[in-house]
């Protein structure tokens, strides 16, 4: 039965993040045949409605208001509250970023909806929209539906692909301005690190170093690959308490869950920790010196060897083709 279904899109440095698109692609599957419209919360976000129409929506909703600039639960849940108040979806999409994590359940919680988190896949069963999640940190997945009320999913980056942009296509744009009140936190500032390259939780490619790496300049041949194939470099946390890297790149049960579809484990003994945050991806290369490192468990294709001698010699051989 056909669903209005709302996708919230995602914004970030006033660029619209990949997952928006998957999260719409989601969304035709949720919507069966009905209407998906996009959702974009910020202080001035009315030139980036046309990519969602472009990639499968077929409306858009802007919500603008200053206290929409950054994301703080409080204001943004109040803004999409207003839009769920106006449009009575029958579903919700979001991506499941630092943002979406925290705001679907809030609102799941205010709108008194159901919530599946994490999905990364979805299909419909008897004309009802059924999620796949992984459990058990990807060790296994469960099959999750809404049986009632609305539904409120979020959506792993790059595993539902996005629809193919078509310049062509056209949709209606409305705006509306936010009413926000009494707000608990406001941000005053923020401050950014320095700019880094692609983004690691929508990275096609990764290449992830751990302690093997063993010092801040052990990265730079990594960089140096990661650069070459236009992926993002990662870490183990191993690296990361060692502090040849910053935590914004550790991957992992207490680091960022990733999916891409070529990640290189370089020097990476594979705990059961780091393995939560990328066994999932689709193409697992190791790289280890130990023939008994657990990630060879899990890895496509395996490489023994001092990653000193490997890694200049890929990123060599890559640079050839
Ligand atoms: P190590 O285990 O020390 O492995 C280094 C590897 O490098 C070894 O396999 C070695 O053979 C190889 N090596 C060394 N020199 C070379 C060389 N020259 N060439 C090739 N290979 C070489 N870890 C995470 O990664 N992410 C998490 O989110 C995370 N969360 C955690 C949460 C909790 C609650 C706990 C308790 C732990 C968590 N950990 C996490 C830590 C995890 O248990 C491991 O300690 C960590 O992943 C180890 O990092 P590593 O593989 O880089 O280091």
């Amino acid at each position: 039965m056909a669903k209005k279904t709302m996708i919230i899109g995602e914004v970030r440095d006033g660029e619209l993040r990949h997952v928006s698109f998957e999260t719409i692609a989601a969304g035709k599957v949720v919507a069966d045949g009905g209407e998906v419209i996009g959702v974009l919360l910020g202080e001035d976000v009315s030139g980036l409605a046309e990519q969602l129409i472009q990639y499968g929506a077929d409306r858009v909703v802007t919500v603008t208001h200053p206290d929409l600039k950054s994301y703080t639960t409080d204001a943004y849940q109040q803004a999409v509250l207003q839009v769920i108040d106006l449009e009575q979806p029958d579903g919700i999409l979001l991506g499941h970023t630092a943002i979406g994590k925290d705001l679907a359940p809030r609102l799941a919680m205010k709108a008194q909806a159901g919530l599946v988190s994490d999905a990364v896949a979805v299909e419909l069963e008897d004309g009802e929209p059924v999620f796949t999640r992984p459990i058990y940190s990807g060790k296994a997945f469960e099959r999750k539906r809404i049986k009632e009320g609305m539904l409120l999913a979020t959506i792993r980056p790059n595993n539902i692909a996005a629809m193919e942009k078509d310049p062509a296509r056209t949709g209606d744009v409305s705006s509306i301005t936010a009413e926000i009140s009494d707000l608990r936190t406001t941000i005053q500032n923020v401050v950014r690190k320095a700019a880094g390259g692609v983004d690691l939780s929508e990275a096609k490619i990764i290449v992830a170093g751990g302690r093997g790496v063993k010092s801040a300049d052990g990265f730079k041949p990594l960089q140096e690959l990661a650069d070459l194939l236009g992926g993002a470099v990662g870490a183990s946390r191993g690296a990361c308490d060692a502090d040849y890297c910053d935590y914004a790149l550790q991957i992992g049960q207490t680091g960022k869950v990733v999916t891409p579809d070529l990640y290189f484990a370089i020097g990476i003994s594979g705990a059961i920790q780091h393995l939560a945050g990328m066994s999932n991806s689709k193409v697992i290369v190791a790289i280890n010196k130990d023939p008994e490192a657990p990630i060879f468990e899990v890895a496509d294709y395996g490489i023994v060897g001092d990653l000193f001698e490997i890694v200049p010699l890929l990123t060599e051989e890559l640079r050839q083709i």
